[in-house]
């Protein structure tokens, strides 16, 4: 018997979660150089950003910059705090209603990130590129895409080489009891990496799409008639609230 009435909250990361882009923050925060050379390496091949940002952090590494410094200034990043009260109160008030995170950041990151706002215990999945750090070299964090080189690569044409964020959502859904497993999913996202996942969404789900970022901008341009989904578009993160108050 599948059991109605749980909702589904699927969250892109950056800048949808955080106010920021998680790779850009720590470079910026410790150095210049390697924000520099991110910024070169990420408008010659923006699909590969795991390895783009691997480059970036051997060049903190080679600068001296220290694990402990990475640590803190990623749990330093933007998180407002209306999107804290936005997802707990959900919580609250919905206590069975399940949390995803697909991120194209990685798993240190993100979970540097909510041990330090103390909801470490928030998403069931999190499925982002993965990191650790070099066991011979302890303050070098080496970032790997999502999918390893041995895995057979996705089809999709829509998203980066590294994960396809739809056949992931689709894949926890399909052994968490399926679609019909909730009455609605929402999809919180600001880039065009977050379309594939959103075009799999149902009437009467939700697409809460950032303003004028990049998937508000791909929708403006005609994607918006691709989407089942009712479209509902917030800046800030109190309006993420507000739109949770409504579920
Ligand atoms: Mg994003």
């Amino acid at each position: 018997m599948v059991l109605k009435g749980k909702n589904l909250i699927v969250f892109d990361f950056d800048w949808s979660f955080v106010d920021q882009d998680t790779d850009r923050w720590v470079l910026e925060v410790l150095s210049t150089k390697a924000r520099r050379g991110w910024q070169a390496g990420k408008k010659e091949a923006p699909c590969f950003m795991p390895s783009i940002t691997d480059a970036a952090m051997k060049v903190l590494w080679e600068e001296g910059i220290t694990k402990d410094q990475i640590l803190e200034a990623i749990a330093a990043i933007p998180l407002h705090p209306a999107m804290k009260r936005a997802v707990l109160g959900l919580k609250a008030r919905k206590p069975d209603t399940k949390f995803v995170c697909l991120s194209n950041s990685n798993q240190i990151y993100i979970n540097t990130i909510l041990e330090a706002h103390g909801i470490s215990d928030l998403f069931s999945a999190l499925f982002c590129n993965r990191a650790h750090w070099d066991p011979t070299h302890p303050d070098r964090l080496l970032i790997e895409p999502y999918l390893p080189p041995s895995a057979p690569p996705h089809a999709c044409t829509m998203c980066n080489p590294n994960m396809c964020k739809g056949a992931e959502l689709d894949g926890w859904i399909r052994e968490n009891g399926g679609w019909d497993a909730f009455d609605k999913i929402a999809h919180v996202g600001d880039g065009k990496n977050d379309f594939c996942p959103m075009v799999r969404l149902r009437t009467g789900d939700w697409a809460m799409v950032r303003k004028d970022l990049g998937l508000d901008l791909m929708l403006e341009e005609g994607k918006e008639a691709e989407l089942a989904a009712d479209v509902k578009r917030w800046e800030g993160a109190w309006e993420v609230d507000e739109i949770f108050q409504s579920l």
